[in-house]
């Protein structure tokens, strides 16, 4: 049931989410295992992720590299030392009983990352980053149907997660979504994580609170799990203010829980009340040392850092003259943004090559279902065509279908112009001649144009281009007409 306006209009929202990301290194955290997906459950197994007793973690030095970037890139202060700690449950797929992941000492802390929030640029301050371990996956086969088979996979145990909190800056659905849609953004420019969602290597919990409009106190918050998409993020999320701001204006209060999204039914459910909430009995792990980041350890992950999507973006309008518009589309992503830069740095005008690549390339790419990274025109082919088209040899008409050939064939954009003959024609004599033979073939219209029905240039410009197979340069042919026509 959709809420009315007004109730909606009494409260502000406030959201707060906890993102996992999962890193992308070979091996595990804490053992020498694969981290491969998609290959035969517990192929990627040791004693130290299957949890056996005895044996020791030891710790990934590229997976602590690659949380470093990713919560410089969220301007964290990283701490000089943080602690691993063990957070105690019980759960099937977690054999050791406890996961180790960071509590009190988090590695960084103190961040923010800026994005368009209610139509300007807002900081959403980022409370911390840490490292953890993640469990693995159990499946469940026959449920609802039948009886239930469990089965447990411990590929992913011990495979290197992030965890990223945010403080509770967001102020509506929709930026949540944008939000994370910006963070995902960073994460894959950074080259720490895949991000793919269906796959498990980015989750993110929700957690949301509403309040009187204008007021400063937090309310009651409820978390909402179980988010596998970007759209249902922003679903379960209205879903669930709404649902708060309904029982409110009812009277009742909001109790604070856990809920899962169900994407099926459109709704959230209930899955714990706090007064079932674990307590996790954190320690200090005593299998690892406390881990402590050297400044020449923090220099090599800022070293290792690529120039990010709002520098590029910003970058791009002022060294190539973009529109903001052109600018963010082209910096979408790495590949993108790098292939556009190969475009220019061919030779080809930066503003004409950013039509090429946002318009006609990546509809191709669209149509072939393929990657900016799997072109099969590479950007210095995509400048040479540019380059013709700049330099008049063909029209922006033809340019389209050389693109077309030179995406099909692999040719480059010379072979396929001179194969068809395509050259465009600037020659003022030729296209005089081809003007002269309408103009003679069309006695009627020419005599209407001569008293004053001068629209019809257009029509007569149409006459001359099919007489030369679209080559003319139209632009010369109207000239040429207007003084033929007028004499
Ligand atoms: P918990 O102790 O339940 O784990 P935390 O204070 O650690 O809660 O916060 C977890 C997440 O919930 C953070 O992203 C935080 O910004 C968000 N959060 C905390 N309080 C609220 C609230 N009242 N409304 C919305 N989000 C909140
Ligand atoms: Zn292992
Ligand atoms: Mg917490």
């Amino acid at each position: 049931m959709p809420l009315a306006t007004e109730a909606r209009a009494n409260y502000d929202v406030v959201i707060g989410l906890e993102v996992h990301v999962q890193l992308l290194t070979r091996s595990k955290i804490f053992c020498g295992c694969s981290t491969r997906f998609g290959d035969p459950p517990n192929t990627h197994t040791c004693p130290v992720c299957l949890g056996l007793p005895g044996a020791l973690p030891m710790l990934n030095r590229e997976a602590v590299t690659m949380a470093m970037k990713a919560a410089i890139a969220l301007n964290c202060v990283i701490n000089s030392q943080s602690r691993f700690s063990r957070k105690n449950y019980f759960y099937p797929d977690l054999p050791k009983g406890y996961q180790i992941s960071q509590y009190d000492e988090p590695l960084a802390e103190h961040g923010w990352l800026e994005m368009e929030g209610g139509g300007q640029r807002k900081r959403v301050g980022i409370t911390r980053v840490h490292l953890e371990e993640d469990a693995g996956k159990s499946l469940h086969e026959g449920f609802p149907d039948s009886a239930v088979s469990s089965y447990i996979d411990l590929n992913r145990s011990g495979v290197p997660l992030i965890e990223i909190v945010t403080e509770p800056d967001l102020r509506s659905p929709g930026e949540a979504y944008e939000f994370l849609t910006r963070l995902k953004q960073i994460m894959l420019y950074l080259e720490v994580s895949d991000c793919n969602m269906e796959e498990g290597s980015l989750r993110c919990d929700a957690n949301a609170s509403v309040r009187p409009a204008g007021t400063t106190a937090l309310g009651t918050k409820t978390e909402v799990k179980n988010l596998n998409s970007f759209r249902f993020l922003q679903r379960a999320l209205t879903y669930e203010t709404d649902r708060q701001i309904e029982g409110l204006e009812r009277g009742d209060e909001v109790t604070q829980e856990t809920r899962l999204w169900d994407s099926r039914e459109q709704r959230t459910y209930g899955m714990r009340s706090k007064e079932y909430a674990h307590d996790y009995r954190y320690f200090p792990e005593p299998d690892l040392l406390p881990l402590a980041m050297s400044e020449a350890w923090k220099e090599e992950a800022r070293r290792a850092m690529p120039e990010l999507p709002d520098a590029r973006r910003e970058r791009l309008t002022h060294a190539y003259g973009l529109s903001d518009y052109d600018a963010a589309q082209l910096t979408d992503s790495r590949a993108l943004a790098d292939y556009y830069e190969g475009v220019v740095d061919g030779g080809a005008d930066p503003k004409l090559a950013a039509n090429w690549v946002l318009s006609e390339l990546l509809y191709l790419l669209k149509e072939a279902k393929r990657q900016i990274a799997e072109s099969p025109v590479s950007a210095a082919n995509l400048a040479e065509l540019v380059q013709l088209i700049a330099g008049g040899k063909i029209t922006g008409k033809m340019g389209k279908e050389v693109l077309a050939e030179m995406f099909s064939s692999l040719k480059h954009a010379t072979a396929v112009v001179a194969e068809r003959g395509l050259s465009q024609i600037s020659d003022p004599q030729k296209i005089l001649a081809a003007a002269r033979e309408v103009i003679a073939a069309n006695p009627k219209q020419t005599e209407q144009y001569r008293n004053g029905k001068t629209t019809t240039l257009g029509w007569f410009t149409g006459q001359v281009m099919k007489a030369t197979r679209g080559q003319a340069n139209p632009q010369l042919v109207q000239e040429i007409l207007k003084k033929e026509l007028s004499q």
